[in-house]
């Protein structure tokens, strides 16, 4: 249904789109406010594909649309669809709107890939939440939104779905007050006759947009439809006035005129445009993504109402002309091997460069340097500031770098920003990458046969590159790989790819809970290892404590130093690569808890005082750092602490009361049960994921198949002593 549908579109679109060939030319550095960063976000559902799918196609691929019409079978215009499809999930695409240049960067939606979700956040400048209209904000808008004010991205939204007889445009603005805590600002409403959505009403203009044989049209709303002109201008009113509340020029411009009704739209336009990048209000479309309703004016409100990467992520100016660029994403491609995609913060970025990486202190040869257009690479000589970049030949970089042209520019930029007013946390922009969520699953994972061993610990290291929430460890104990990821699916596509990309037939073990352990006390340990190897002598006196700590901040300070005056003299005199040796040795000792082996958490280690003879390797700091965190963990007992999952329902009313039930024996908390506009509820709760094992199951059991569910990793909570004890038998088998 959806090819023949597609296939329509693109026949209609065929001339207009001939306008909009873009050519393989990607703006320069003096173009730089023609470009838009942006990104697509959305719950499962609400029609993300669909719309992303939409606006690529009225930005229009000539060549691709062409071979459809040359006769091109409906077979070979899928497989192309679909691999077009694989490039947009896998990275970023370029196309041309009305003169500008989008970077539409691709998220992931399923909450198993939130890592990836970060990463591309973090290189956006703005994004286009798409609601479900008949849903409004739901589980998961309400994740990336939350993760997308870390990293101060302005938003607009686009309520789809409003050819649905149960959509409500209100409904999902109100949702947005009540979940997001914002202001939108509805710039237009749906346009509906003898019950259809047959266009959008611009609300500044105030004019009906209709499509009549896939061409948009614009006419004024004349005096024959009073209603609607009243209605309409009590909207514009609303917003001349919302917006005047967030912008003074604005304000001033109205309070001279004395009228709220006569502003000049490219007034509001403008004002509008300043109060979205201040992230002071949300702008709000909608349509009908599926009916190609309003994608053209929604492409028109990213160029007009979202940021060019001049206006925003300008800490980055102190590399001035020299390059600067963040890794976001990493792809295997068959042809290309590794092909790593930045986005390019200052300067330019040019075949064959050398670059310098700052997080991993090291200098690396660039192959080539291409853009991703619609469905292909595109190689270029060079790429300037604003743009993404897909990169071949870089084999040490990994998602979240930051790259430059040479150590010594990084020097300089690292200078320039300390000599500022100190406004600026060096150490946060040279380090700020993703946040990378706790693994709360892992499992072994094994070869079909020992001589694949090596093929699958570098098909892992290559997975890992790609995906920093997959975690790749080796247990000493059973000389096993265990991996580590964000959920059942994560891990189960981690062995899909084994097999596809790497032709390993890898099993994966039983899928276990990712505990953990967290100090109940503080303690203060002192311990000395002297021992002899040949001649040398290898002398280390250690003294540590540990401090246990309620919330585990998002950078991780795990070793901090004693700053009392008792202190001073001995810690200053310490080598930095003998700290660097503590905080490694604290680490493998914080690794496994005394209680079931987990990884301990919500703590600090202190240094008190460390005395080495000359000659002591850092290794023997290390082990001596690692014993002492071990002795301080048995002297401040611990506990265990489970990963709690936000788990929402979706179910119909008569289902609530055995859903609940089951939810009951669950140990799950309920937040609350609310309505939604077509009459199903929504049950939000936080359930120890220990409990949910095998939850569709069940859930699809109870309610016919009926309900839908999502969950999200929440915290870590700590257990009962009930629980503890059921945990510690399970892992210890007695
Ligand atoms: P995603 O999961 O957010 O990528 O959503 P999809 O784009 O895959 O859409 C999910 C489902 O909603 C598909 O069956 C679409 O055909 C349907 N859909 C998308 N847009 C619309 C729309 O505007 N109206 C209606 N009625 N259905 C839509
Ligand atoms: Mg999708």
């Amino acid at each position: 249904m959806m090819n023949s549908h597609l296939i329509k579109i693109i026949r209609r679109y065929k001339q207009w789109t001939h306008k909009y060939f873009y050519s393989t030319q990607v703006l320069g550095s003096n173009n730089v406010d023609k470009i838009r960063n942006i990104g697509i976000l959305a719950h499962i559902d609400a029609g993300k594909t669909t719309t992303t799918e939409r606006m690529l196609f009225f930005a229009g691929s000539i060549k691709q649309m062409g071979e459809v019409h040359d006769g091109n079978t409906v077979t070979d215009f899928m497989s192309q669809e679909r691999e077009r499809g694989i490039t947009i999930r896998s990275a970023a695409v370029t196309f041309s709107w009305r003169k500008h240049q989008v970077n539409l960067v691709d998220t992931p939606g399923h909450i198993d890939f939130t890592m990836e979700v970060e990463q591309t956040l973090n290189v956006l400048d703005g994004a286009v939440i798409v609601l479900d209209g008949s849903a409004g904000v739901e589980a998961q808008t309400v994740t990336v939104w939350q993760q997308s004010l870390r990293y101060k991205i302005p938003k607009i939204v686009f309520v789809n779905k409003m050819d649905r007889k149960d959509a409500d445009l209100m409904m999902s603005c109100n949702s947005l007050v009540e979940k997001m805590r914002v202001k939108p600002v509805c710039l237009q409403m749906p346009l509906i006759h003898d019950k259809k959505l047959i266009g959008v009403i611009d609300v500044l203009t105030m004019e009906k947009l209709t499509w009549e044989q896939g061409k948009m049209r614009r006419s004024v709303i004349g005096n024959d439809c009073p209603k609607t002109l009243q209605s309409v201008k009590e909207a514009r009113a609303k917003v001349v006035d919302t917006v005047s509340g967030c912008d003074d020029e604005l304000a001033s411009k109205i309070i001279e005129s004395e009228s709220l009704d006569n502003a000049p739209t490219p007034l509001v336009v403008n004002a509008i445009r300043r109060a979205t990048i201040s992230e002071k209000i949300i702008p709000v479309f909608c349509g009908s993504a599926y009916k190609n309703i309003g994608i053209e004016p929604l492409l028109d409100a990213v160029i007009m109402y979202l940021p060019s990467p001049k206006e925003t992520k300008q800490y980055f100016q102190h590399f001035g002309e020299n390059l600067c660029a963040r890794a976001f994403k990493i792809v295997h491609d068959k042809q290309r091997g590794p092909v790593t995609f930045f986005r390019i913060y200052s300067g330019n970025f040019s075949k064959g460069q050398k670059t310098y990486n700052i997080q991993k202190n090291l200098t690396e040869q660039t192959g080539k340097v291409m853009v991703t257009f619609a469905d292909e690479y595109k190689e270029v000589e060079s790429l300037g500031v604003g743009n993404i970049a897909a990169i071949t030949g870089l084999k040490h970089s990994t998602t979240g770098d930051m790259i430059t042209s040479s150590a010594t520019a990084a020097q300089a930029a690292k200078k320039l920003m300390g000599s500022k007013d100190g406004s600026v946390d060096i150490n946060d922009m040279f380090s700020k990458g993703p946040k990378v969520p706790e693994a709360v699953f892992f499992c072994s994972v094994e070869p079909p046969s020992l001589s694949q061993q090596a093929a699958l610990e570098t098909a892992l290291t290559q997975l890992q590159r790609e995906d920093p929430s997959l975690r790749v460890n080796h247990d000493p104990d059973t000389n096993q790989i265990i991996l580590g990821g964000m959920g059942e699916l994560h891990l189960e596509i981690i062995k899909d790819r084994l097999l596809k990309e790497y032709k390993v037939e890898a099993t994966l073990g039983k899928l276990q809970i990712s505990y953990r352990e967290a100090p109940l006390d503080k303690a203060t340990c002192d311990i000395t290892t002297e021992t002899k190897i040949g001649n040398n002598k290898h002398f280390v006196s250690i003294s540590l404590s540990i401090i246990p700590k309620q919330n585990e901040d998002d950078e991780k300070v795990i070793l901090i130093l004693d700053r009392t005056s008792e202190a001073a003299s001995n810690i200053a005199c310490i080598l930095p690569k003998h700290l660097v040796a503590v905080r490694h040795g604290i680490i493998v000792g914080l690794m496994h808890g005394p209680k079931i082996g987990y990884q301990v958490m919500n703590c600090q280690i202190m240094l008190h005082m460390l005395n080495v003879v000359k000659g002591t390797t850092d290794f023997a700091i290390e082990a001596t750092a690692t014993q002492c965190v071990q002795k301080l963990l048995k002297q401040a007992k611990t506990s265990i602490l489970e990963p709690i999952m936000l788990l929402e329902i979706i179910c119909q009313e008569a289902h609530v009361p055995s859903i609940m039930g089951d939810l009951s024996k669950k140990r799950a908390a309920i937040r609350n049960v609310s309505i939604r506009s077509c009459g199903s509820k929504v049950i939000t709760s936080e359930v120890p994921l220990s409990e949910l094992f095998g939850y569709s199951t069940s859930l699809r059991i109870i309610t016919s198949g009926t309900a839908t569910f999502t969950m999200e990793f929440l915290e870590y909570r700590a257990l009962s002593l009930i629980e503890e004890n059921k945990v510690i038998e399970k892992i210890r088998g007695f």
